[in-house]
């Protein structure tokens, strides 16, 4: 008979479901038309009823079935039951199929460490630019991320009635991303995409010394990185404090699966395991290829106005 599936390979199946599930919350919260806006440290941090639930939904439902995993959710919530409507205890069969990487054969449940974003992209969820919107399962081992979910609720949300609106991506290390087409950005043109909500003038300043033939501005960690990986832009930039390693870890080892690369704006890796400071305090720059053509561009100044 065959062997039982590898634990990381159960836990990112399961997270595939959970994410899902997730997004109907999403969604669900948006159509029932009350958002329950609560202001965290400010205007530009909210949490809203849909960021609540979807992270009860998807702490509990992993808690459940991997009790040793440690979670770690963006939202400071109330440790009261959790109704059982918010249970998934689903899992996608296809990835149960696939082979671990040998090296994360051997893992066990209390070496693994779940980073969770229950809703990327708030801000813009509340101001009605819903494909920003991303809900984010990140794993990680011995400090590295290895695995990760990203699901875009709204995609295809104004590509008419007959597309299939929403979709999950995820991918292993060693294994490979799925769930989206990698792209390459366009050949020669320096695409830089970066924050929409959060800019300074720091972060201004250091698009404009990597002079970019254009730049996007578009909410969420999770939608940037599928910029890159779907061709759209060929550098993140963020050059300032405010993201954190749950904005981060699913896309990491996304984009890291696919032969990206994703650093503080002073080049150091983010590491992940449960003890780690949440803020990413020096700042995101992301590319899928070129890595070092915008390292090497970024201001000594910048560097050093942005202190791990
Ligand atoms: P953005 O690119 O502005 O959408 O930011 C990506 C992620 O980092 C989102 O989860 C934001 O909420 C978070 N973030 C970035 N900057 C800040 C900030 N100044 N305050 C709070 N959250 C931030
Ligand atoms: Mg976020
Ligand atoms: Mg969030």
């Amino acid at each position: 008979s065959m062997a039982s599936p590898a634990l990381l390979m159960r836990v990112v199946a399961s997270a595939y479901s959970v994410a899902e599930k997730a997004a109907t919350i999403v969604r669900n919260v948006m159509s029932a038309g009350d958002l329950g806006i609560v202001e965290k440290a400010g205007p530009n941090d909210l949490q809203t009823k849909a960021d609540r639930l979807v992270q009860m939904s998807i702490c509990a439902s992993l808690a459940r079935k991997f009790p040793k995993v440690t979670i770690i959710g963006e939202e400071e919530l109330p440790s009261d039951d959790v109704s059982e409507d918010l249970i998934e205890d689903g899992h996608c069969e296809e990835i149960l199929k696939k082979p671990c990487p040998a090296q994360y054969t051997g893992i066990k449940e209390e070496e693994l460490v779940i980073w969770v974003d229950p809703l990327d992209g708030t801000k813009e969820y509340t101001e009605g630019l819903l494909d920003h919107v991303t809900v984010l399962i990140g794993i990680a081992y011995g400090g590295k991320a290895i695995a990760g979910v990203i699901n875009q609720p709204y995609y295809n949300y104004e590509a008419g009635a007959n597309a299939v609106l929403g979709r999950t991506i995820w991918g292993v290390l060693g294994m490979g991303a799925f769930g989206f087409q990698l792209t390459e950005a366009p050949a020669g043109k320096h695409i830089v995409v970066t924050t929409r909500s959060h800019s300074s003038a720091l972060v201004n300043e250091c698009i404009t010394a990597l002079n970019p033939d254009h730049v996007i501005r578009v909410g969420g960690a999770g939608n940037k990185i599928i910029q890159l990986i779907e061709g759209k832009a060929s550098a993140y930039v963020f050059a300032s404090p405010g993201c954190k390693k749950w904005d981060t870890c699913a896309p990491e080892a996304i984009l890291h699966a696919v032969g990206g690369k994703i650093t503080d704006i002073r080049g150091n890796s983010f590491q992940y395991n449960k003890e780690v400071k949440h803020m990413n305090s020096a700042g995101v720059l992301a590319t899928l290829r070129n890595y070092d053509y915008y390292a090497s561009r970024i201001p000594n100044t910048v560097k050093e106005s942005l202190v791990p």
